[in-house]
């Protein structure tokens, strides 16, 4: 060491280090580029604008305690927090804005217990290993990402919106799905407080600006053996009109119904053998007892079975056509035509095929169709899309959004990195505001991710 370097002041940053010298730190530059990053390059619009944003330093506690050091040191010096679980979210909600500290809470990753058709789990343990402890036992997720593999508990609830099961319970924020969190406050002195069932919601969907969950309880599901199948057919109407019938069927367990309309599946490449050129294609996941009732359901249609997977075949394969729903359909698409991007959006219940129809006859060529059934957060059923998109200018862009909106159709703007700008849409309630007061009072959690909130610089 130089004499230079020996007098060389001490950054905040190496202040915390040599204060916390028994925590998992990551310094190398590449490393803390890629865990400062998520899935946000899907935009071209967050690309460009998040590329180059990272934290000064990631670190990865293993404790409740290292979290509480972790925490209570980062406020001394007023450094940014960012929490990261696996980082597959969307809209760079993991990217520090302002550098600081990257959090990644995948080594606190417990399983605390399974109760009946309850789980609790400490945030950083990822969905799938949840399911792997809790499907012996019988009950599975009620709604999850298709990054259940790598996504993690505490991700899903602060930067996820639900998927594979909504269509039986609605959107992880229906009630009764989250049961509680366990969340500490961003203080010198942090505080731990056990959240109930609404005011535990207050913490979801905020991309980590207020609050660090450490434990979650959900509500589960009973294990159905879902039957994995394929079918296409020529007609749009045709596979609209049947993929809206089995969602509505009631009769038939479900927990998966996705409609993509051509050309959606000439792009998920890996399936190409059961996806005949410009054909359009309904992906489910039913209970196996509902595939003679289905049959008659795809013969009425004139839709072929193309692809067909027991819950015993897919157990035994590991590959299963949840990887190919909600956001893969995207990921899968942007590995074959790198200028798509998509939007998020919401139809009106019992609208929502007439307004599929209408938007397809609208923007058909430009913005291709691949919806999801769901039940909404007040139980009725509907469908998200996540459109993928020929992408030529960001005005465009803007203007396809109008369009839709003006058309009745909602818009969760997945181009933006301020949480009121995307799904939120619009200001925070006066209730979510106060939560961000009281367990982020110096505004430490991912600053410039909510409006109101300045950016703290590290
Ligand atoms: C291919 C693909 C498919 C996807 N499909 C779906 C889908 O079907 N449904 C869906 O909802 N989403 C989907 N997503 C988005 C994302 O995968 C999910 O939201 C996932 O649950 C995020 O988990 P994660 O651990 O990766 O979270 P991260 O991306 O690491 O974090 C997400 C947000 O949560 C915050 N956060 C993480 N942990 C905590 C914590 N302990 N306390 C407080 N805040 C925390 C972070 O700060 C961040 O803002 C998809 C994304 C991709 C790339």
């Amino acid at each position: 060491m130089t004499t230079d370097t020996m007098n060389a002041p001490v950054s905040a940053i190496e202040q915390l280090q040599l204060e916390l010298p028994d925590l998992d730190w990551i310094t190398d530059a590449s490393r803390i580029a890629r865990l400062s990053q998520d899935f946000s390059w899907f935009s071209p619009v967050l690309k460009r604008q998040l590329e180059n944003k990272r934290a000064d330093v990631v670190v990865r506690p293993r404790t409740e305690d290292e979290i509480r050091r972790l925490v209570s040191a980062c406020v001394e010096r007023k450094l940014p927090i960012t929490i990261r679980g696996s980082g597959t979210g969307n809209y760079g909600q993991t990217t520090p804005l302002a550098g600081g500290v990257v959090l990644d809470m995948t080594g606190y990753n417990a399983m605390c217990w399974v109760r009946g058709g309850v789980a609790r789990a400490q945030a950083g343990i990822r969905l799938g290993d949840i399911e792997k402890q809790t499907k012996p036992m019988g009950y599975e997720f009620r709604c999850m990402p298709s990054t259940y593999r790598s996504a993690t508990l505490g991700g899903l609830f602060g930067g996820g919106f639900g998927g594979v099961g909504s269509i039986n319970y609605g959107p992880l924020a229906a009630p009764g799905n989250v049961l509680g969190v366990r969340a500490m406050t961003i203080e010198a002195e942090p505080q731990i407080v056990e959240l109930r069932g609404a005011e535990a919601l207050r913490m979801h969907h905020l991309w980590g600006t207020n609050g660090l969950v450490l434990e979650l309880e959900v509500a589960l599901a009973p294990v159905h053996p879902w039957l994995e199948t394929l079918v296409t057919f020529p007609a749009f109407d045709e596979a609209l009109a049947f993929a809206d019938k089995l969602a509505r069927a009631s009769g038939i367990d479900k927990r998966e119904v996705a409609f993509f309309a051509s050309p959606v599946p000439d792009h998920l490449g890996q399936l190409s053998d059961y996806l005949p050129r410009g054909c359009h294609a309904v992906l489910s996941l039913i209970d196996e007892c509902g595939e003679e009732t289905m049959s008659e359901m795809v013969a009425a249609h004139g839709g072929t079975v193309t692809y067909r997977r027991t819950a015993e075949e897919v157990q035994k394969s590991n590959r299963t056509l949840i990887e190919f729903t909600w956001n893969h359909t995207t990921l899968h698409a942007l590995r074959i035509d790198k200028t798509l991007t998509y939007l998020q959006s919401s139809f009106t219940p019992g609208q929502h095929v007439q307004q599929i129809t209408e938007m397809e006859k609208l923007l058909g060529g430009e913005v291709m169709m691949h919806a999801e059934f769901l039940r909404n957060i007040d139980g009725l059923l509907t469908c998200s899309a996540l459109q993928l998109v020929r992408f030529t200018t960001e005005e465009r862009l803007d203007e396809i959004i109008r369009i839709y909106r003006e058309h009745g159709v909602r818009i969760n703007n997945p181009h933006t990195f301020i949480v009121e700008d995307g799904k939120a849409g619009g200001a925070l309630p006066p209730e979510i505001i106060d939560m961000k007061k009281r367990f982020d009072p110096m505004g430490l959690l991912n600053p410039g991710k909510l409006r109101d909130w300045p950016v703290v610089a590290a």
